[in-house]
């Protein structure tokens, strides 16, 4: 029996709070999200009972946390479906493990000349690193533009692939429209210039199915704190065949063979990419929230959240003068925002003093915000433990919001 959806906010402690007065509304999920009591309990275990330095030691307590930072990495395996755990290589979160990326794959891959393509719907730790990249390496930064509705154009992306092409960089949703795009389609027109593909995974994985070997991902990043996990802990898989051939990106302990003055040669997988001491804790952290995320049928999570969604936009969609952002065919979690006449920071600290924790501003995506020629947007954004109330409670208070603005 899996566990019933509607009961997963009290599992939360945090959401029991009562912010400036009112009971907490939490829609900023997609910023971080709570962390539900089993993987505070995880912490504080390690830290109380487990605490060593993995890998080196050889007394009982390295021994044992080393083997329940690999547990955790195990966890991870099964939960993406990675066909090795030396596959999964630990970060600090997303934006490390793009720059890993780009750094090991700019060097080894790219040459002047060559190309990488990059949606213009990525968060700018999907797209800056790319950025840099290329202006270091002399290659051709080439951005994928969406249409009005917020998708992509696979018919463009087709033209734009060609023999020139090293890499494509796309998130399989959209932080700031909540636009699922085509990644399985993707990585197929890329496959078929044998061009790698890195999804972004870090508004999907809680969301949607995560799947690497389903959708034949090259590369696949994704942060803890964004499921349910720890900050500071994050997953690189790649492909055992891409990791191998990519050199390491920080070096020192932990990541080296042999070390003498004239030759350094480097650990095997995942050690090569894992330099100094890890964030073990926040791994361990990172696995409670997959076996708390395993209590859930996969299907029905996805089910409450698409049925909260639709509920939460057409609340919105009612609302006289909103302007909802984008209309892509799917959409995941995010609900986009602007009241006219009204600016986005306004209608947040409004919101903030009735209780309604909400996210205004780029959302770290100027160049969607450029698109859309808008300064930033409102952005409530939903997770397992939102309810219908939580979607009552911010159409109710953007119209009050609206109110005493316009007044
Ligand atoms: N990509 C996407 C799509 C995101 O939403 C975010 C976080 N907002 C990131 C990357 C960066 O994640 P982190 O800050 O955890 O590294």
């Amino acid at each position: 029996m899996s566990k019933d959806i509607l009961s997963a906010k009290a599992d939360f402690p945090l959401l029991n709070k009562r912010v400036n007065d009112h009971p907490l509304v939490y829609l900023d999920n997609a910023a971080t999200t709570q962390k539900p009591q089993v993987v505070i309990d995880a912490l504080v275990d390690y830290y109380t009972n487990l605490n060593a330095n993995i890998h080196r030691g050889n007394h009982s307590l390295a021994v044992q946390a080393t083997e329940a930072y690999e547990a955790a990495r195990r966890k991870v395996t099964a939960y993406i479906n990675a066909e090795h755990n030396h596959e999964v290589i630990f970060t600090r979160g997303t934006t490390e493990s793009v720059n890993l990326l780009a750094y090991t794959f700019g060097e080894k891959f790219v040459q002047p000349g060559d190309e990488i393509i990059v949606s213009q719907l990525e968060h700018h730790s999907n797209y800056v690193p790319w950025n840099l990249m290329c202006r270091r390496r002399g290659a051709n930064f080439r951005t994928l533009p969406f249409n009005e509705r917020g998708e992509i154009d696979l018919e463009l992306f087709k033209s734009m692939l060609n023999e020139k092409t090293r890499l494509v960089a796309v998130n399989q949703v959209s932080n700031s429209l909540g636009t699922v795009n085509p990644v399985g389609e993707i990585i197929r027109l890329a496959h078929a210039f044998d061009v790698p593909v890195l999804v972004d995974a870090a508004q999907s994985v809680q969301h949607l199915a995560h799947d690497v070997r389903a959708l034949d991902a090259d590369f696949y990043v994704f942060s803890s704190h964004k499921m349910y996990g720890p900050m500071g802990i994050g997953v690189l898989y790649g492909k055992e065949k891409w990791l191998e051939a990519l050199p390491p990106f920080m070096s020192g302990g932990e990541m080296i063979d042999i070390v003498t003055p004239e030759k350094v040669t480097f650990n095997v997988l995942p050690f090569k990419f894992e330099a100094g001491t890890p964030n073990v804790a926040e791994a361990i952290g990172l696995g409670a929230a997959i076996d708390y995320l395993g209590q859930f049928d996969p299907l029905e999570l996805q089910k409450h959240e698409e049925d909260l969604l639709a509920y939460g936009l057409k609340l919105l969609a009612d609302i006289p003068d909103m302007i909802i952002y984008g209309a892509p065919s799917q959409r995941s979690s995010i609900l986009p925002f602007n009241i006219r006449g009204i600016q986005h920071y306004d209608m947040g600290v409004l919101l903030d003093t009735m209780g309604i924790a909400v996210r205004t501003g780029q959302h770290c995506t100027q160049p969607i915000m450029d698109a859309l020629h808008v300064s930033g947007t409102v952005r409530a954004s939903i997770a397992l433990y939102n309810n219908r109330t939580d979607m009552d409670k911010l159409a109710y208070g953007v119209q009050r919001a609206v109110k005493m603005l316009k007044r």
